[in-house]
């Protein structure tokens, strides 16, 4: 099918034109970072209004570079959550709106089965898979027998490692988003200057933990002024980069030796990482275990990546209808898609 998908769950607006869930015509991100950087962080109610002015050029753009008119269009694909309620709606409406003038089916995707789908934009994949999805909001292991069957194995227990990223970068100073600043600080920093916690990494479960660590570093930052010693931001940078990048790749080959899954799949925004795509590799060679990680521009919120799960179920003959509701809080493993509960 030829797909128009919509993606507003937090600060990029996001439309895009995917053929048969592989192919992708057009992929159009309209970030609202430069908006958010001067308050250090999201404010919900400029994301929605930001949205709302962007959505209609996005969309129009999407099709203009796809070479394809709406006419062509056989379904609309909508990010129904999870992410900011607000956000949501604007492409929760827009996508009714659509379907409903021109009589298109219909079908709200889960954003974190979107960034796990991802990957079949690149290349194609065999179930099951063990997936690490890592972002802003998300650090989760999954087992994932197909669209829509996730099985979860581990999480975060408290921030996700996006959100550790931002709130250190914070700490020192860096514009938001930190992760990617942290990521390029780091490159010339020295990872051994800073000895810092590896949370839960030998508790034996699947599970993460970040707050102590972001913790950490401001109790180092406390008693040891970056002003007045040898340490420098670089090496701060990089002694957190590693001790987070340390404990997702031991948990993630720990879950998929303990699950007996010999193929790993990194994604979300965190999965942009250079030093995480470099020791996910390293072990993954090591292991002998396939690992699959998207380029970073499928990492990063995108709308072709909610296409992908969307091709499959319309395909199917599932379908949204009008009642559809912006969901904040969606877990992956309550998608409720199949009736034989296989999902849950
Ligand atoms: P979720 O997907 O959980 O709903 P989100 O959509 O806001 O949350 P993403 O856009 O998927 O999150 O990812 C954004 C996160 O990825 C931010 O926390 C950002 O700092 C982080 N990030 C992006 N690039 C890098 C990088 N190179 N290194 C580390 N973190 C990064
Ligand atoms: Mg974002
Ligand atoms: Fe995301």
């Amino acid at each position: 099918m030829l797909l128009l998908a919509i993606e507003t769950s937090c600060d990029e607006t996001a439309a895009a034109v995917v053929r048969n869930g592989r192919e992708v015509l057009a992929n159009v991100i309209s970030s609202q970072v430069k908006v958010h950087a001067e308050y250090g962080g999201v404010v919900p109610e400029i994301a929605s209004r930001k949205h709302l002015e962007a959505i209609p050029l996005v969309i129009g753009e999407a099709l203009a570079s796809a070479a394809v008119s709406l006419d062509e269009i056989e379904g609309i694909a909508v990010t129904q959550g999870p992410g900011l309620a607000g956000a949501l709606l604007v492409g929760v409406s827009v996508a009714k709106a659509i379907a409903f003038a021109r009589r298109l089916p219909l079908i709200g995707i889960n954003h974190i089965e979107g960034h796990l789908a991802a990957i079949f934009l690149e290349r194609p994949v065999a179930f099951p898979f063990l997936a690490l999805a890592v972002s802003g909001g998300h650090t989760h292991l999954y087992r994932v027998e197909g669209f829509g069957r996730y099985r979860p194995l581990g999480q975060t227990l408290d921030d996700a490692a996006g959100e550790a990223f931002d709130k250190v970068a914070k700490l020192l100073g860096l514009p938001y988003p930190g992760g990617i600043e942290i990521d390029r600080l780091a490159a010339t920093g020295n990872e051994l200057a800073v000895a810092l916690p590896r949370p839960l990494l030998h508790d034996g479960s699947c599970n993460f933990s970040f707050s102590g660590l972001k913790t950490a570093v401001l109790t180092y930052l406390q008693k040891h002024p970056l002003s007045e010693g040898a340490v420098t931001i670089n090496d701060l940078c990089a002694s957190f980069q590693r001790a987070v990048c340390d404990v997702l790749v031991a948990k993630t080959f720990q879950a998929a030796e303990a699950d007996g899954i010999e193929r790993v799949v990194v994604a979300g925004g965190v999965a942009c990482n250079s030093v995480l795509r470099r020791t996910m590799t390293e072990m993954a060679r090591q292991r002998g275990v396939e690992l699959l990680i998207p380029s970073p521009l499928l990492c990063s919120d995108n709308a072709a990546m909610i296409a992908v799960p969307a091709d499959y179920y319309l395909e199917q003959g599932l379908r949204g209808d009008f009642s559809l509701d912006a969901l904040a809080s969606w877990p992956l493993d309550k998608l409720g898609r199949w009736r034989d509960n296989a999902d849950s």
